[in-house]
């Protein structure tokens, strides 16, 4: 009988020499292949590296000339919608770290900066949680946030952080879900720094892969993957070291939970068994079952934190004495 070849084998990856986009080692692994899960913008197939020294997962080649057809405009329309139960949940949680954060930081009168921060939800949360905000700043690119972040009294920069200018420093700055879309996370992280007040402190959120569902669905287009959006992938550990490298100090890192990946995770093997259906018109994270499943894997993350990794992260951060 002649063996099944595992198509992984028989699709080699495209062989650009890949190099880490952290440490700039080419010493790297094939990690896996995957597509467009969420909103199956190309049927392409997208090959992501592991580098050996920095422990780093990231996508090669970048389709840094494609961002217009890998953010189509539903993309946006979905970070901004919705008050679901889950998000409400979310907002919570994210509300509790803000709390702790903006305690550790003194002054009477404190300003905010969202990298990525859109419509300015989160800076809402951050001025109704500590009444010393006086001024809070979006940098972003959806133009379609802009007029909602001015009407809600936030500055709005229509930028990349990279060409932001670094003129004032803000006592926090916010990386939430960012760092991992971005060509040169060190060099991001290195400009946010430069902006830190010098005892203020910088709250990153981001995926984690040394977790259960990352495992699981390593090679089915693990949710966190959010292929082909996530450019860089770290673990506590090796997002740790590349904070140093850019020049910041880690006080705390901590667990969330993490089931928007394990409900694109689980829709996607719906998906492909014909149970549910969803298209670049019908996107999966705009399906009825997809809350439903956020809901129980936010439980489920949320009951074995203590016990064990969740796919998401919360670091926080100050200038360590390389700034
Ligand atoms: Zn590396």
């Amino acid at each position: 009988m002649t063996p099944v070849a595992d198509p992984r084998d028989v699709l080699k990856p495209a062989l650009a020499s890949p190099v880490c986009p952290v440490c700039k080692s080419a010493e790297v692994q094939h990690w896996a292949r995957a597509k467009d899960v969420e909103y199956y913008t190309s049927a392409d197939w997208f090959d992501y590296f592991r580098c050996e020294p920095c422990d780093v997962l990231f996508l090669s080649p970048l389709p840094a000339d494609r961002l217009s057809e890998i953010y189509p405009s539903n993309y946006y329309a979905y970070a901004q919608s919705g008050r679901s139960f889950v998000q409400r949940v979310k907002s919570w949680l994210d509300q509790r770290g803000l709390r702790r954060i903006l305690r550790e930081i003194a002054g009477d009168r404190l300003s905010a900066l969202d990298i990525g921060g859109g419509t300015g939800e989160i800076l809402n949360q951050v001025r109704a949680v500590d009444s010393r905000v006086r001024f809070t700043q979006v940098v972003d690119l959806d133009p379609k946030a802009e007029q909602i972040a001015l009407s809600r009294g936030h500055a709005y920069a229509r930028s990349r952080i990279e060409d932001f200018p670094a003129d004032r420093s803000f006592d926090l700055i916010l990386l939430l879900n960012l760092i991992e879309h971005v060509e040169d996370p060190i060099s991001v992280l290195r400009k946010a720094g430069s902006m830190l007040a010098p005892q203020g402190r910088m709250l990153v959120k981001t995926p984690n892969f040394d977790s259960l569902d990352a495992r699981l669905f390593r090679h089915r287009s693990w949710g966190g993957y959010h292929c082909p959006r996530h450019w860089t992938l770290f673990t506590a550990q090796s997002f740790e070291r590349a904070a140093s490298a850019a020049g910041l100090r880690v006080n705390r890192i901590s667990y969330t939970q993490g089931a928007p990946f394990w409900a694109i995770s689980i829709f996607e093997l719906l998906r492909k068994a014909g149970w549910v259906k969803a298209s670049a018109d019908a996107p999966a994270p705009f399906h009825p079952l997809i809350p439903v499943l956020q809901g129980v894997f936010a439980f489920l993350d949320l009951a074995r934190t203590p016990f064990s990794h969740t796919s998401q992260i919360f670091v926080e951060l100050s200038r360590g004495p390389g700034l």
